[in-house]
């Protein structure tokens, strides 16, 4: 295989732009240390199968899938959730707009109360996980969805417009144990522009 399929994209912001709320040096390390990671674990993957097809070698399908989904969901998790965040140094109101706002409000009775359900949810993720707002394009309903490690429970061809990781390796550097520190900072720097974007397309 001459070329690696998955590439680290670059973040749309600087690394110090999401402080306070994320610092650069957490920003940095989650980044360029562990997103990378999950790219170079997919292409090794992918690399290694074209390999043993090449060769005639057999290797453990089960195991392959099973690593592979984790590698390849962890890259396209983080790279939404890269696209969900944007600078907000001064802490400004940040509340949902247009469409999004629109249904949150008729789904949930209001922002706050999806605001709650979203980081109690993101806050019970059993070890390493994610929590995530998935769009049900034949009803509209909007469905708050529990990820464990990067890849169970997703619901098939429901795209998701909003997920929040809270793998230890996204805050520990800025907030050591405090899940819900960190999750409570996350609603300053939500872009919603980009939920409605991702919302769109659904
Ligand atoms: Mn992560």
């Amino acid at each position: 295989m001459e070329n690696e399929i998955y590439k680290l994209p670059e973040l749309p912001y600087a690394y110090n732009a999401l402080a306070p709320h994320i610092s650069e040096e957490q920003l940095t390390v989650h980044h360029q240390k562990h997103h990378q990671a999950y790219v170079n674990g997919a292409n090794a993957l992918i690399t290694a199968l074209a390999l043993a097809r090449q060769n005639n070698t057999t290797h453990d399908n089960k195991a392959v899938a099973k690593e592979l989904s984790f590698q390849l969901s962890g890259h396209i998790l983080h790279s939404l959730f890269w696209k969900n965040l944007r600078p907000n140094a001064a802490g400004g109101k940040n509340e949902p707009v247009g469409k999004i706002a629109e249904l949150i409000n008729e789904q949930f009775k209001n922002y706050d109360r999806f605001r709650q359900e979203f980081s109690q949810l993101a806050a019970t993720v059993e070890g390493s996980g994610w929590a995530a707002l998935a769009f049900c394009p034949k009803t509209k309903n909007l469905l708050l969805l529990q990820i464990e490690k990067h890849n169970a429970n997703l619901i098939p061809e429901y795209p998701l417009l909003l997920v929040l990781d809270v793998f230890e390796h996204a805050y520990y550097l800025d907030y050591k144990n405090e899940r819900t520190k960190f999750i409570a900072t996350f609603w300053n720097i939500v872009n919603w522009q980009e939920v409605n974007r991702r919302l769109q397309l659904a």
